[in-house]
């Protein structure tokens, strides 16, 4: 397939660098008026101004895009999300509807539970059949990264069941977007282990860290109250940083527990949800340079307060967006809402926004050096808007004005 292309008569706009964007920083894009980008191989061999865009050599071999004056940005980096599970709980929705809370479903068995007894059942092929249906409408919204993580099998065999499904669509050659594999053992403590969370922290470390190795980049935990706690999670994120594990944390979601503290002393890559960050915690994950992964989607289904973006931004951290695609607590995998809700309510600028989505997110995954921004060496993701003017994004609520979508020099979307 051609991943050799050169787009012209483009508005492109994008962060630069091959790191998260701290603070300040965030609200800065570097944009060409009329610019070019020119792909070989998937990878970007020039971006900037049309006029200066060098000749290539073998000029048939490329296809040619022109942007007809439109927004060029990098692909968006979607880099929290739970891809992978069987079933549905629309019964819970209904039952959030009517007062109960996240946190109440799960104590009495629904919540994680009931999705990992439906995902225990299911072949990784079905999973991955399933989880192609959302791959598909995430890449039409500009999508060319996402992370996908297990953790809906609690148990070792299905959590490598979940992997394998995770590695079947990342390896599939006609596969639109990078996928990153998580490991997510550590998502609930399984009804077989109840009241033993010690003991199933133990098999973790034991059995599910080496069975997992070399098939997961990161390992992430459920850092909460009556879940994992402070301490069963400082030892369970030390035993898989030794087992070379990069890590994540889902910190202060309900309450607020030090999550955020942890992250930044363990030295993870990222810091997700933080609605309940401390104070202390913000200033911890700054100076630690911790990603601050913040999920307003979920925020939004659960009625929760939103989490303190301008806090991270103003104290010098990395804001990063995703959308925390999973069956209970926020079933959307929505950019163009993510878009909507952290300008409109967490008061982020459209800039910072799309810096969020773009290299934050790509650092996050620990790719920064290979995507989220629009320069010479990096692969080709990028997405092309309806419009000139980037700023139209937040504006749209809920709407989708991506029209195409390349992905490492392939276009793997077209919504006109
Ligand atoms: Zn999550």
């Amino acid at each position: 397939m051609n991943n050799s292309v050169i787009i012209t008569n483009a508005v492109m706009s994008t962060p630069l660098g091959r790191s998260a964007r701290k603070g300040a920083d965030m609200a800065s894009l570097h944009t060409v008026e009329k610019a070019a980008i020119v792909v070989t191989d998937g990878v970007i061999d020039y971006a900037g101004p049309q006029s200066d865009m060098p000749a290539v050599t073998d000029e048939s071999r490329y296809s040619h895009i022109d942007a007809g004056g439109c927004a060029v940005l990098p692909g968006f980096v979607d880099s929290h999300t739970h891809l992978i599970f069987g079933g549905y709980r629309p019964d819970e929705f209904e039952w959030r509807l009517k007062g109960d809370s996240y946190m109440s479903i799960m104590e009495r068995g629904g919540g994680i539970q009931s999705t990992v007894n439906a995902t225990r059942t299911e072949s990784a092929e079905a999973l991955a059949r399933k989880a192609q249906w959302f791959i598909d409408r995430m890449a039409a919204m500009g999508v060319t990264t996402v992370e996908a993580k297990s953790g809906y099998g609690l148990d070792t065999a299905t959590e490598l069941k979940m992997l394998d499904a995770i590695d079947r669509l990342a390896s599939d050659p006609n596969q639109k977007l990078r996928i990153v594999a998580t490991f997510l053992g550590a998502h609930a403590v399984p009804k077989e282990y109840k009241g033993r969370t010690a003991e199933y922290v133990d098999l973790m470390i034991s059995e599910m860290l080496p069975a997992v190795k070399g098939k997961a980049r990161f390992c992430d935990i459920f850092t909460e109250k009556n879940v994992f706690e402070i301490e069963d999670s400082r030892r369970f994120l030390k035993a898989a940083r030794e087992a070379g594990f990069k890590l994540k944390l889902h910190a202060d979601e309900i309450v607020t527990l030090g999550g955020a503290e942890l992250a930044a002393e363990l030295g993870a890559v990222s810091a997700d949800h933080l609605l309940h960050v401390s104070d202390q915690g913000v200033e911890d994950m700054a100076a630690a340079g911790v990603v601050a992964t913040l999920l307003p989607l979920t925020a939004f289904t659960l009625k929760e307060p939103y989490a303190p973006a301008r806090k991270f931004i103003d104290s010098g951290a990395a804001v990063a967006l995703a959308t925390d695609l999973n069956p209970g607590s926020c079933f959307s995998g929505s950019i163009p809402l993510t878009i909507a809700l952290a300008c409109i309510y967490m008061n982020m600028t459209i800039e910072e926004t799309i810096t969020a989505l773009t290299i934050n997110g790509a650092a996050a995954v620990d790719l920064a050096e290979r995507t989220g921004s629009l320069e010479q060496g990096k692969d080709a993701d990028i997405i092309i808007l309806n419009t000139d003017n980037y700023r139209m994004l937040p504006y749209y609520v809920g709407m989708n004005c991506v029209r195409t979508v390349i992905s490492r020099g392939r276009v793997v979307a077209k919504n006109d």
